[in-house]
């Protein structure tokens, strides 16, 4: 079956652009491009034009995902995968291609309303990427932006859709048992990323609960953390070591109150061996001890 083949951009809307540009110069490393209108801005993290749209339009929430195919042909099959599995797909035009500085693409809603869009050609940025702090850069390339993680109403519809119809495949599966309810996640990869799309079902603040974003080097999330410490950024869950995809992270705030997730060194999958893994819980190997909390809400922390 075709399949996108990774996280390419996702697009955020917010109420204080400055505040992003800030987080993102001073604390994450990235660096700021200006759009074509005063409305819209970008955020550089490596070769590629940008991998974050900003749009000054007060909604605070995830915008749109952008999931990149290989080539034009690939984008056709995974558009009539789409429809034979009765998702409607509209065509990109010239204007959609140009705006998020693609070849092409085409746009559909995920199972939980969440804008999508499918796209091939991504131009690379001529200039060499210089992060605005001193730090070693992002993991992404093929692996893609790093991956996020959002709120479900349905996790098997949503399997379905990214599964079955845009071609991921399931790196985990969790279930995790409160005395109240039942909370399961998936996690789910389309490269050797761990995974790019987590999904959580349950009912959600916003669509987003984080994005993540990969360092090159351990220093780069010690001292990334510092920097939050230091001017007074909100650390949600702090340092610690994933079960499932091995990343070392932290969690910090962003102007539009959900979470970045900050790490390091994750794990790969290799489709040929891997085997579906099935956890009953969130906790990490070690650290973040807010993590639970996220997951099953405050109430069931003794557990
Ligand atoms: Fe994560």
């Amino acid at each position: 079956m075709a399949s996108v083949s990774q996280l390419g951009y996702v697009g955020i809307g917010t109420g204080d652009e400055k505040a992003w540009h800030e987080l993102a110069t001073n604390i994450l490393g990235m660096q700021v491009i200006p759009g074509d209108d005063r409305s819209t801005s970008y955020l550089r993290m490596d070769e590629c034009h940008h991998r974050l749209e900003l749009r000054s339009n007060g909604s605070d929430d995830l915008e749109f995902v952008g999931w990149e195919v290989p080539d034009p042909a690939t984008l056709q099959r995974v558009a009539q995968q789409l429809e034979d599995g009765g998702v409607k797909v509209t065509p990109g035009t010239r204007d959609d291609a140009d705006d998020r500085r693609v070849v092409d693409l085409f746009t559909c809603v995920d199972p939980n309303g969440i804008p999508t869009e499918v796209f091939c050609g991504r131009p690379v940025n001529q200039q060499p990427f210089h992060p605005a702090r001193p730090m070693s850069g992002f993991k992404t390339g093929g692996m893609g932006l790093g991956h996020i993680l959002v709120y479900s109403a349905s996790l098997d519809e949503s399997v379905r859709f990214y599964r079955d119809l845009l071609g991921f495949r399931v790196s985990d599966f969790t279930e995790v048992r409160t005395p109240e309810r039942k909370i399961r996640l998936a996690f789910l990869h389309c490269n050797p990323r761990h995974h790019s799309i987590a999904l959580l079902e349950a009912p959600g603040p916003k669509r987003i609960n984080h994005v993540m974003f990969e360092c090159n080097s351990l220093d780069d999330v010690g001292s990334g953390r510092d920097l939050c410490l230091r001017r007074g950024v909100p650390i949600g869950i702090d340092l610690g070591r994933h079960m499932n995809d091995h990343v070392v992270s932290f969690y910090m705030g962003n102007p539009s109150n959900f979470a970045l997730e900050y790490g390091w060194n994750g794990r790969t999958i290799d489709d040929t061996t891997w085997q579906v893994e099935h956890y009953t819980s969130v906790d990490s190997l070690w650290g973040h001890p807010q993590l639970r909390e996220l997951v099953t809400g405050p109430a069931s922390q003794e557990r």
